[in-house]
């Protein structure tokens, strides 16, 4: 095994894991890891679930893919229950968020070109995270991302993240803007949760100006936040909705959702994927949405994140040093007064999976599936490592 013919575009962790059960990760020589990443918020029912096991055992038997060229029954039925649970009209099928969030970025232009706007912008926010394609890249606030990948993709303006002010005025000075594109809390961007009635607010002002509302869910969506969208904390309905992480457990699938107008948009052969939305995917998707709805996934998220936090927060309040802990169901934060990559490596040391963003934010998304004692341990081993760390 080496890693020598891999582009080295990830710094690798030096563990690899060969097997999973719920919350747990197993490496290969029997050591057990608490997962409190799920692969980036992907395994929402945590690993081996085996209903999702079981439905894609059977759909691999039956059929894996066909064509978009045809009709798929199990995309039609995904489809029916996303819209059902999210008041959205209409979906696109991609294979990743960074696709989900292109299909939003080319229907927000056709919107804009359909209604005579020659030059459409979208408004992105600072400490956004939209994907690594060149559209999303661009959308995406990370300067260290973006270099050397020059020309980025025009059509974009960008305003300080949670500021209704500075939208407006942002949108002032550019008769062009057709649509807002934005994390209802950012994940990458460090666990950032904007004011409370920001997404209201938003909604009141596209109306206004007739822009399109989009919300990266792709990170928030799925349970994570404890509703099943992020959107759904406050009143508002958004046109566009994006998916993916969480949406197959694991199985890569990507969805743009929209309503109204923004649902109209695409038509035939205005948009495409080979792989989107095949049967393999879908069957994942449906299995994982089922289990979700079984187990009330979202609202033990909400619980779950409760305790959480009020564990972590028991232990580390008050401690110097601890600047805040904070998040929404089971998105957490961790933000602490230096830069802290270091923890990753001790908690993998002491069996706890866990990841840092914006450098000084340790952020813990654990499968929804977690219950109390697992919960308690993740409170327990994260406080501890933090106390060891901050001097
Ligand atoms: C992870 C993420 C993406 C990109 O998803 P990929 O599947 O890696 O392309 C986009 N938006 C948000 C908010 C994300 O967290």
């Amino acid at each position: 095994m080496s890693i020598e013919h891999l582009m080295p575009t990830y710094a690798r962790l030096p563990v690899a894991f060969v097997r999973g059960e719920g919350v747990w990760l197993e490496d290969a020589q029997g050591k057990r890891y608490l997962d409190a990443l799920s692969g980036i918020g992907v395994c929402n029912l945590g690993h081996a679930h085996p209903k999702v096991a079981e439905a894609l055992c059977e759909q691999a038997r039956t059929l894996v893919h066909t064509s978009n060229l045809y009709r798929i029954p199990l995309q039609e039925e995904l489809a029916e229950r996303l819209c059902d649970l999210s008041g959205m009209q209409r979906v696109f099928f991609a294979n990743s968020g960074a696709e989900a969030n292109e299909a939003a970025i080319k229907l927000a232009r056709r919107f804009g070109h359909e209604r005579g706007v020659e030059d459409p912008a979208i408004i992105v926010c600072e400490g956004s995270f939209h994907g690594r394609t060149l559209a999303t890249l661009t959308a995406t606030a990370n300067r260290k991302a973006q270099a050397g990948f020059e020309p980025l993709v025009h059509g974009f303006l960008r305003v300080p993240f949670g500021d209704l002010e500075a939208l407006e005025r942002a949108a002032e000075n550019h008769p062009g803007v057709v649509a807002v594109l934005v994390e209802p809390i950012q994940g990458e961007g460090g666990v950032r949760i904007p004011p409370a009635g920001y997404l209201d607010g938003l909604r009141e002002l596209c109306n206004r100006h007739g822009w399109l509302l989009m919300l990266d869910e792709v990170q928030t969506g799925m349970g994570r936040t404890g509703q099943w969208f992020a959107y759904q904390h406050e009143a508002l309905l958004p046109d566009v909705v994006t998916l993916a992480k969480a949406l197959g457990n694991g199985v890569p699938i990507g969805a743009c959702l929209a309503r109204g107008p923004a649902a109209e948009v695409l038509g035939p052969g205005s948009h495409g994927s080979t792989f989107g939305g095949n049967p393999l995917a879908c069957r994942a998707a449906l299995a994982t949405l089922e289990v979700m709805d079984q187990e009330a996934l979202p609202e033990r998220a909400a619980a779950q994140g409760a305790r959480l936090r009020e564990r972590l927060c028991d232990q580390l309040a008050d401690l110097p040093g601890v600047v805040e802990i904070r998040g929404r169901g089971l998105m957490v934060g961790i933000e602490l007064d230096r830069p802290c990559a270091a923890l990753v490596g001790e908690a993998l040391e002491a069996g706890l999976l866990i990841n840092v963003t914006a450098e000084r934010v340790l952020r813990l998304l654990p499968p929804l599936v977690i219950g109390d004692a697992e919960t308690d341990r993740l409170a327990d081993g994260v406080a501890e490592l933090i106390r060891r760390f901050l001097p």
